[in-house]
């Protein structure tokens, strides 16, 4: 129900990239477009204008030639008709000349020659405005039927002493320029419309290629999510650009986060294993007790005792499961801890020489000056405190322990050396799992619950270090933890 929810209001990204991309190309292209139009409408505009303007002053100058008293229509229609229409400055020339008349009719010009009182002499056609008294030229526009047009007015002034003989007016009804115009007007709407689907189409098959690894991404989540042990990964092709990054960083947190599911199971698994075998043995005391114990105070006081041992491993194993479950935590806890190593290997060394008096220990100490180590002290404490008790834990006849601290540039190595049982190779990788233990039945007997190197390593390695083991069976082990230094210090 929620998915079909969801699914309703899903709104594609490619769906919104192409809108976006079909958007924005048609705010640009609307402003070029009409940057153009206007610059190219006012641009014929102006030319009807000035052939407008041309047309009165060749007119009139025409007609002020001809007479210098009144003008007539015999003498108008004279001009006009069996004149030629030469452009200004070209006198004599053959191009452009055509009868004053002709010339007119061609274009979309209306001619109209008034007298001094404004009677009618001379037009080529119907006018739209009426007569007009003007001093000066005048060019003005003005509504029309269709559209507005164009009306320049001129008085008509004598070649020869300057009088008023009468006046001009030309209209031109701009057919052509408004033909123009809505030829422009239809191509400007058809580039748009094409440049809004073009770029919609392109928006929307590039965001298709550039947004295949979150469809992968996408599918692999879905499959992941019924069921999150499953292989499925996203297919990183190059990790050149962000998405390809996030497609490989999400395999990656996948990967650790099914390990992490595998750990913890396995640890759930691991710590049931552990507790059943105290819990057995309680179980099987109480039991006992129960049946037929209760009188005999021997066996009284033996099952008192073992499930007393037990519920003590019990305690100790809880203890330790909480130190490997914090030891994970190191980096994010005690990321500013820092504690001088010289002084405490000296500590450590010099308590399990008063507590294991019957091993001789021996510490060789080549720091001229102490370091700082980035390792929280307890900590430390705590991996030293495992390896050397493990030391004590696995000597044999020869009970013997040999301390090791030495620097390199960068880094503090402490040695731990015993000459008990050693490790076999085939069990030398497996030490430092969780829960395991060479012998189960001794190092249980030693109290051992096969978690101290699980912590050592957890912890080591929490702090950026390293712990490895050196050993031969029957001949003793060295384990060796590298940290790195911080810097000197006087203490
Ligand atoms: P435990 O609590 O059983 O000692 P550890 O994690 O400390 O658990 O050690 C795991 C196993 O590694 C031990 O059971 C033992 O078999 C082996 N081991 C550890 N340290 C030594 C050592 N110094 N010499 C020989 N074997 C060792």
């Amino acid at each position: 129900m929620d998915e079909q929810k969801r699914r309703k209001h899903f709104f594609s990204l490619k769906l919104k990239w192409a809108l976006g991309t079909a958007l924005g190309s048609l705010i640009i292209s609307l402003v070029v477009i009409m940057v153009l139009f206007s610059s190219f409408t006012q641009d014929l505009l102006s030319q009807e204008r000035q052939t407008l303007t041309q047309s009165l002053v060749t007119i009139s100058q025409k007609l002020g030639k001809s007479t210098s008293s009144e003008l007539t229509v015999a003498k108008v229609n004279q001009t006009l008709k069996d004149n030629v229409l030469t452009p200004e400055g070209n006198d004599g020339g053959t191009i452009y000349q055509r009868p004053v008349i002709q010339g007119l009719s061609d274009g979309h010009l209306t001619v109209t020659v008034y007298d001094q009182s404004g009677k009618e002499l001379f037009s080529t056609g119907k006018e739209n405005q009426g007569f007009k008294k003007v001093s000066t030229q005048t060019i003005k526009m003005a509504d029309g039927k269709n559209h507005q047009y164009l009306i320049g007015r001129e008085p008509i002034l004598s070649a020869d002493n300057y009088r008023m003989i009468g006046y001009l007016q030309v209209e031109n009804n701009l057919d052509n320029y408004y033909q123009h115009y809505r030829h422009l007007e239809l191509i400007s709407v058809l580039a748009l419309i094409l440049v809004v689907i073009f770029s919609g189409l392109m928006g929307y098959f590039l965001s298709y290629f550039l947004l295949r690894p979150l469809n992968d991404i996408q599918e692999t989540v879905e499959v992941l999510r019924d069921d999150p042990t499953k292989d499925k990964r996203v297919p990183v092709t190059s990790r050149t650009d962000e998405l390809g990054e996030l497609a490989w960083m999400f395999n990656e947190m996948i990967d650790r986060t099914q390990r992490y599911i595998d750990q913890q199971s396995q640890f759930v698994g691991d710590v049931s294993h552990e507790l059943r075998t105290p819990v057995a043995i309680i179980q099987g005391h109480m039991q006992l007790l129960q049946r037929w114990g209760k009188d005999d105070p021997k066996q009284l006081e033996e099952s008192i005792n073992a499930a007393l041992a037990e519920t003590n491993r019990m305690n100790t194993l809880i203890g330790e499961m909480l130190d490997l479950t914090r030891a994970g935590q190191v980096e994010v806890n005690f990321r500013n801890a820092t504690t001088h190593v010289k002084k405490l290997v000296n500590q450590v060394y010099d308590n399990f020489r008063m507590i294991h008096p019957d091993f001789h220990f021996s510490l060789d100490d080549d720091l001229d000056e102490d370091l700082l180590v980035p390792v929280y002290r307890d900590h430390l404490e705590q991996i030293l405190i495992i390896l050397c008790d493990n030391a004590v834990k696995y000597s044999t006849e020869r009970k013997e322990i040999h301390l090791s601290l030495s620097r390199n540039m960068q880094a503090v190595e402490i040695g731990v050396q015993d000459f008990g049982e050693g490790i076999s190779q085939e069990n030398l990788n497996r030490v430092f799992d969780r829960f395991y233990r060479v012998d189960k039945a001794r190092s249980r007997k030693k109290g051992g619950n096969g978690l101290g190197l699980a912590i050592a390593k957890r912890l080591v390695e929490g702090y950026h270090g390293t712990v490895t083991v050196e050993s031969q069976l029957g001949s003793g082990s060295l384990f060796r933890i590298t940290l790195p230094i911080v810097e000197a210090s006087d203490k």
